[in-house]
């Protein structure tokens, strides 16, 4: 593409990540298979590991899915780890590391997302508030996290996060409200998601040419509450989740944390966290 503007802060700083991010240990293919593909030693570790916190084999499914869904995972009532692949596309070793990993996190202490709904408000609208925000803005956090390591082991975690921004890129942006808020979040996951910093750069060429400047500039300030905030334990997460969710949705409600409990599925103890919705904040006139 040409006439790139300047590298955007977000794009320098996954330059500089990029050299940290060299292969330390070359990916021996293992003679265990996950979903019938041969896994290499590192996601072999990573599995032995996930299934030591769990105390179970992971379950392996295959499950009819949305094209533009790799895989998902999920702990079962009784406390079996699930990976479930999209059985439209390739099976491949990347998505089943990535979904180990969530795996691992949750066994570490991320918790399960829940929400208590703003009082006096329909279900309807509540939902509306929070739909897909799990996805949008939690689950980036998470990558951001665990990428860098993936990338260590000789994955391209991101391989399809960068297809997405092609394709989001023909879109003709609309304007409406809903578009505005989803072209925030996808600038906030590119850059939390994706070591590319010239495809970084070319997508915030994209929001100038479609005066886009306003979704541009609330990405960047999520960007910035990620980079600026410690995101080492589970709740520094949580608390980076809802200081976006805020800014994000800063004219239609507010978010803090409610409170963390755990549930026992199992013998396994999964962390809970409920977050409360609130009114938004009276503009300031
Ligand atoms: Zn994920």
């Amino acid at each position: 593409m040409m006439g790139l503007s300047p590298l955007s802060s977000c794009a320098e700083d996954k330059k500089s990540s990029t050299t940290n991010t060299s292969i330390t240990k070359p990916p021996i293919v293992t003679n265990v298979k996950l979903f019938g593909v041969p896994i290499t030693s590192n996601a072999l570790s990573l599995l032995k590991e996930v299934e030591a916190a769990y105390d179970k084999k992971i379950k392996e499914e295959m499950a009819d899915m949305d094209l533009s869904y790799r895989a998902e995972s999920e702990v079962t009532k009784d406390g079996t780890p699930v990976i479930r692949l999209n059985k439209n596309r390739s099976k491949n070793e990347t998505d089943i590391v990535h979904e180990l990993w969530h795996l691992k996190l949750n066994a570490e202490g991320s918790p399960e997302v829940g929400w208590h709904p703003l009082t006096g408000a329909s279900p309807i609208i509540n939902q509306a508030f929070t739909k897909n925000m799990n996805e949008l803005v939690y689950d980036p956090i998470l990558h951001a996290k665990f990428y860098p390591e993936m990338r260590k082991w000789g994955y391209i975690p991101d391989f399809s996060e960068k297809e997405n921004i092609a394709i989001f890129i023909q879109n003709i942006p609309s304007g409406e409200k809903e578009n505005e808020i989803n072209g925030s979040v996808a600038y906030f996951q590119a850059c939390l998601e994706i070591d590319d910093p010239s495809l970084i750069a070319q997508f915030e060429e994209w929001y100038k040419q479609h005066n886009l400047h306003h979704p541009l500039a609330v990405g960047k300030s999520m960007v910035e509450i990620f980079k600026t905030s410690k995101s080492d334990t589970p709740e520094q997460q949580i608390d980076i989740y809802i200081k976006c969710l805020n800014l994000l949705l800063e004219n239609t409600a507010q978010f803090k944390v409610g409170r963390y409990g755990t549930k026992m599925l199992g013998t396994f103890s999964r962390r809970e966290v409920v977050i409360v919705i609130m009114p938004p904040n009276k503009k300031k006139s």
